[in-house]
């Protein structure tokens, strides 16, 4: 009765540990997040194994199922469709239910795209905060920038090809033009590219070439260095209200005046604002 989470390739199919295969092959049971998808994994492997599907949306009921057989004295391995399960990937609930009821749960590390990234990154790698993706909406994930715009760890981020710039124009407005940014993309994968920017100059790679925006995305930003004078989302606000009463550059003074703020830096914000409502 032991529950093994198996790390996966997140793209390149040789990543995968020669403990992983074996362990896939001994076990009575493989649940998968989506079992068509890696039935074409194990049978790559040349694994036949019995699957079992275990989805974010049925989490709960089928793990209290999964529990039951591993107390059954059967042994189960987690994988998801790609790198480690559970880094934004079903089995939190599998696994604190293993713990809670005596059962072994064993790693089987691997592939995760988070790690692989930070490690080719370039940016400090001592401490850093995984975020996984954002929020879909645009309040919501300025709320969230805003939260992590003191953060002085290196900063991960999950992101989807359809969201990429909305995130990354987010980023400049919370974050600022200057901060260092790595796109690592299609890691593993034939079109793999890892480019080490600055915010700004990132939104202008990406926009001379559309195809820069397909893939899959982890996006390495670095931590705010001490003393840089940062803009708060209130004052951001104050700007936007005020922008549409008023000549930016008046807009820009008066918002300078209540934050104590630069007027120039906010008027270069107004610039970003305007071109991103046209
Ligand atoms: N469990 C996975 C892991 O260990 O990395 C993450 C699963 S999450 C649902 C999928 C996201 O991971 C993608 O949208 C992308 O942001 C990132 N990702 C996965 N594979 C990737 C790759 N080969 N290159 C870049 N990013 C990747």
């Amino acid at each position: 009765m032991t529950l093994y989470i198996v790390a996966t390739p997140i793209g390149n199919l040789d990543d995968i540990t020669l403990r992983a295969i074996e362990t896939l092959k001994q076990v009575d049971l493989i649940a998968a997040e989506d079992t068509r998808h890696s039935g074409l994994l194990l049978q790559h492997l040349g694994i036949k194994a019995k699957l079992f599907a275990l989805h974010d949306h049925n989490e709960q009921e089928r793990s209290a199922l999964l529990v039951e057989k591993l107390l059954a004295g059967e042994s189960i391995a987690l994988i998801s469709d790609a790198g480690t399960p559970l880094i934004n990937d079903p089995g939190y609930h599998l696994v604190k239910m293993c713990r809670e009821n005596g059962i072994q749960v064993v790693p089987i590390p691997g592939a995760c795209a988070a790690i692989t990234a930070l490690s080719a990154s370039g940016l400090p790698s001592d401490r850093f905060s995984y975020e996984g993706f954002l929020p879909a909406k645009s309040g919501a994930r300025r709320e969230k920038l805003t939260e992590l715009a003191h953060e002085p760890r290196t900063l991960i981020f999950y992101e989807s090809t359809h969201r990429l710039l909305d995130s990354i124009n987010d980023m400049q407005l919370i974050f600022g033009s200057e901060r260092e940014i790595v796109l690592a993309k299609e890691l593993t994968k034939t079109w793999e590219t890892i480019v080490s920017f600055t915010i700004a100059q990132l939104i202008e790679w990406l926009n001379e070439d559309k195809n820069r925006l397909k893939g899959e995305f982890v996006l390495i930003v670095a931590g705010e260095r001490a003393k840089k004078s940062e803009i708060s989302l209130d004052a951001i606000k104050t700007l936007q209200i005020l922008q549409k009463e008023l000549p930016l550059k008046k807009a820009a003074a008066i918002t300078a005046d209540i934050y104590g703020l630069k007027k120039n830096q906010l008027y270069q914000l107004g610039l970003t604002l305007d071109s991103q409502s046209n």
